[in-house]
């Protein structure tokens, strides 16, 4: 949800940005109580420390009611920046990649269709590390 970004945040155009902007599951988001920093990469952050930072971000969002709902969101606003829903920037360009423009999901619930086995993926590496 990440609300503390969001008037930094470059923004979508306009026909990009899901009629269900309100986003009213926000409201139940884990990261609502996290530090807002976990989510988005300083800039010229990466290698172990990205990935680290990276994983903190998605152990928050593994616990989060909302998780498909975010990701949903995410996907369907092609979200540039960012941990939503357990997913990586890297990890959503890899949908954004494969899901034809023309087929690109726009309504409430087809991001998360459409993208469930990666979303499903997203925070696999927790189960392994905790196992
Ligand atoms: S899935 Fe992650 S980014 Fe999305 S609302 Fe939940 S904790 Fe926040």
């Amino acid at each position: 949800m990440h609300r503390f970004y969001r008037g930094d945040m470059p923004q979508q155009p306009l026909a990009q940005v899901p009629v269900d902007a309100q986003w009213d599951w926000q409201e139940k988001g884990a990261c609502r109580s996290a530090d807002p920093t976990l989510f988005f990469h300083p800039q010229n952050e990466r290698g172990s420390a990205r990935r680290s930072r990276d994983l903190a971000a998605k152990a928050v969002c593994a616990s989060c009611p909302v998780r498909i709902e975010c990701a949903d969101y995410a996907v369907r606003a092609r979200e540039p920046y960012g941990v939503w829903g357990g997913l990586t920037e890297e990890e959503r360009e890899a949908i954004y990649a494969r899901i034809d423009l023309a087929e690109y999901p726009r309504r409430r619930g087809e991001g998360a269709r459409m993208a469930a086995p990666e979303i499903d993926a997203a925070i696999r590496p927790l189960a392994s590390v905790s196992a």
